[in-house]
């Protein structure tokens, strides 16, 4: 039977440092896996980057590299807001924003908290206050997506080519927004975001939810900081550009929002606080929908949200959950119409201060007629090692086509646009 589908089962910041408390090994390499460790043995190993090594990536933008695209980039902002069922008209700004706790401090804000106990009633509040303003040429809203995050909606004559004053994290400054160009649009969207946040930021400063809050000792919920602007645009469908029909199986927004804009089939997981139980689920679905598409994207952010949590322990748990989720699933996942890839996205360090590490991820790729190297456990360390060597994310999809034998010999041209695959539908030469 030949390879008839791809499977990339996507641990979402696998990839670590080594860590004192795991005897100086990473959590994967710690981690009890004998099921990843069987398919590194009869697979193809190696390591990946999405970017250049060092460049700590976020998974939006390392997941639009490892699907073969690049430039197309639209932003974080709008992905999240097509994720959530926001919709964007072309020309529309998105940028995400979410509350936190800020004081002045040598006349500019300063974040004291980022993370809040807060009710849904005080939530509802808050937001019910985020005003909405209009002037002539610029209108900016509040939508929001899930727990304090959300999105503001820019419309009018506006640009997204404006800088971030997120600092992703607490005790910091926030920064000002700047111009990142000197057009006239792109001028008048920081003065009119900037003139906005200040609003929302005098707004809030005085809102009785906060006047309750402080009286309790708590953080007043006081100010919209926003990171990650941008703007939909056009892009070419996955199936189209890889002649494979694709689905992803995932939970969080920013993935759903990456399915739909790439044309993806999207079929939402829940998150129920149960990696096993999580991945399980998944894993089904993943059988039940294997027959209707070529490509399935299967993730989870198990990995990557232990290590933000700075726990490398947690982090090996959690790997070694996941791997018993796939032993469940090692007959199905390894059958001859499968090639299976296990990788990552980006690394993400249990300690220190990053919010993501510029280390390269493990892969393994396994299927019928793959070379099988000397790996023989899956580890960023063992990988290094293995005879797919070090590849890059914009290499994985071409890799895919080979594996998968829909590749077309390289200079060929069948139709008017040329494609890495074989076509399955192509003009006939008339007589
Ligand atoms: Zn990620």
């Amino acid at each position: 039977m030949s390879l008839r589908r791809c499977i990339l089962l996507l641990l979402d910041g696998l990839a670590d440092r080594a860590h004192s408390v795991l005897d100086n090994k990473t959590p994967l390499q710690a981690a009890d896996t004998p099921n990843l460790d069987y398919l590194a043995k009869k697979g193809l190993c190696g390591l990946m980057h999405a970017a250049r090594p060092g460049v700590p990536l976020p998974s939006e933008i390392a997941h639009f590299a490892i699907f073969g695209y690049g430039k197309e980039f639209p932003g974080r902002g709008p992905l999240e807001a097509l994720g959530a069922g926001i919709a964007l008209t072309p020309g529309e700004v998105a940028v995400l924003a979410r509350l936190v706790s800020v004081e002045v401090k040598n006349g500019g804000l300063y974040i004291l908290e980022d993370k809040f106990n807060i009710t849904d009633e005080e939530k509802e509040a808050i937001f019910s206050a985020i005003p909405r303003v209009s002037t002539e040429e610029i209108e900016i809203s509040f939508k929001p997506i899930s727990g304090v995050r959300g999105v503001l909606l820019l419309k009018g004559k506006v640009s997204s080519h404006f800088s971030d004053i997120d600092p992703l994290k607490k005790n910091a400054p926030v920064f000002e927004i700047e111009p990142l160009c000197s057009e006239v649009a792109t001028l008048k969207t920081v003065k009119a975001l900037k003139d906005y946040l200040i609003q929302v930021w005098r707004t809030l400063e005085k809102h009785p939810v906060n006047e309750k809050r402080r009286q309790k000792g708590l953080p007043p919920l006081n100010f919209l900081i926003t990171h990650r602007a941008g703007m939909m645009g056009k892009v070419e469908p996955f199936p189209e550009r890889w002649g494979l029909s694709a689905a992803t199986i995932s939970s969080g927004v920013i993935y759903w929002g990456i399915g739909k804009y790439l044309g993806f089939h999207v079929e939402k997981a829940k998150e129920i606080g149960n990696v096993a139980e999580e991945f399980s689920w998944r894993l089904k679905r993943l059988r039940e929908l294997s027959d209707g598409f070529s490509f399935i994207h299967v993730h989870h952010k198990g990995p990557d949200e232990a290590a933000h949590r700075k726990d490398p322990v947690l982090k090996k748990q959690v790997i070694e959950a996941l791997d018993a989720v796939i032993g469940e699933n090692l007959d199905w996942l390894t059958s001859p119409e499968n090639l299976l890839v296990v990788t990552s996205d980006h690394a993400t360090p249990s300690s220190g201060p990053l919010v993501h590490g510029g280390e390269p991820v493990p892969i393994l790729i396994y299927g019928a007629g793959l070379w099988q190297d000397k790996v023989n456990e899956f580890s960023e360390i063992a990988c290094a090692e293995g005879a797919l060597g070090r590849i890059e994310a914009k290499d994985f999809m071409y890799l895919i086509l080979n594996f998968l034998e829909t590749a077309v010999l390289g200079g060929l041209c069948y139709g008017k646009v040329p494609r890495p695959y074989f076509p399955k539908k192509t003009k006939i030469f008339k007589v």
